[in-house]
Formats: structure tokens, sequence, C-alpha cells
């Protein structure tokens, strides 16, 4: 298994209640680590240009006002296997098929406010970090 990179949201919901250290902390506890972070508060652009893959889904136009509604963690996550790490520690978009012990499981609302985002691909990932943060920003 290789080293990856992996983007990485702690989303409004999740912010809202408190939630970002406790999300922090699965994230260590399964082998990841944060080696670049900021919390922010997107405009609607920022989470367009973000979520532009799923424009035209029934969701979408809901999906960019959840994500604008409230601050977010951005992270860029490293561990070995960490693309695919981060999604078993997150668990399926929606929470009730989340299974247990995940983030979503125990965090999540609902469908759309599922409390984490992470990249779904190599591809994905490096196109997301891009997005979020600058090289100088990836500290390690
Ligand atoms: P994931 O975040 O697990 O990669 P997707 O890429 O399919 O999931 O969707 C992006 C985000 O859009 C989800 O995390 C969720 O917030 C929202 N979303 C996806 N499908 C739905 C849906 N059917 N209803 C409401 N929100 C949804
Ligand atoms: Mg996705």
């Amino acid at each position: 298994m290789a080293i990856e990179r992996t983007l990485s949201i702690i989303k409004p919901d999740a912010t809202e209640r408190n939630l970002t250290g406790q999300i922090i902390a699965r994230l260590e506890a399964a082998g990841l680590r944060v080696i670049a972070q900021k919390r922010i508060w997107w405009k609607k652009k920022d989470a367009k240009k973000f979520y532009e893959v799923h424009r035209g889904q029934p969701y979408y136009k809901d999906l960019i006002v959840f994500m604008t509604s409230g601050p977010i963690v951005v992270q860029v996550l490293e561990g070995e296997d960490a693309i695919a790490k981060n999604r078993e520690v997150m668990g399926a978009t929606n929470p009730v098929d989340a299974a247990a012990g995940t983030i979503r499981k125990d965090f999540g609302v609902n469908h759309q406010k599922n409390s984490v985002h992470g990249s779904d691909s190599p591809e994905a990932a490096k196109k997301e970090i891009a997005l979020c943060f600058k090289k100088a920003e990836i500290v390690g």
C-alpha cells in the first residue's frame, strides 16, 4: 500500500454542533495525519466549483446552500491507503446506511447533513487538494 493524500471536509452540520475535535480524533485514530487544515466559510462560487461534477443532480442546489450555511474545516490527510481508509472511517453517504462506529453513523444527521467529505479517487484527491490549498499551506 502506498502513502496517499486525500481531501477531507468537516461540514457545517458538524462545526455547528462543535464536533470538529471528535471527528479529527477518529481520523487520527485510524492512522491518518492532518498535514494541512483551515476553518473557512465558503461563498457560493467556492461550493459550486468544488461540487461541479454533481451539477444537475436533484440534491445539488440544496447541497450548495448547505455547504455555504456555516464554517467548514478543510484538511489534507496523509497515510497509507488514505483515500480508501478515510472513506471507511467516514461510512456510507446516507448515515442510515453507514456501518456502526463510522463518523456518519455516529454524527450524521441525514443524507445531506452527513458531517464529512472525503475524496473518492486519486484523481479527485489531487484536484480537490489543489482547489482548497496552496502548496505552501501543506506543511506535513
Ligand atoms: P459522498 O460524500 O459519500 O462522496 P456523493 O459524492 O454521492 O457522496 O454526494 C456528495 C454529497 O451530496 C453527499 O455527501 C451529501 O451531502 C449530498 N448528497 C448526495 N446524495 C444526496 C441525496 N440523495 N440527498 C441529499 N443529499 C445528497
Ligand atoms: Mg463524493
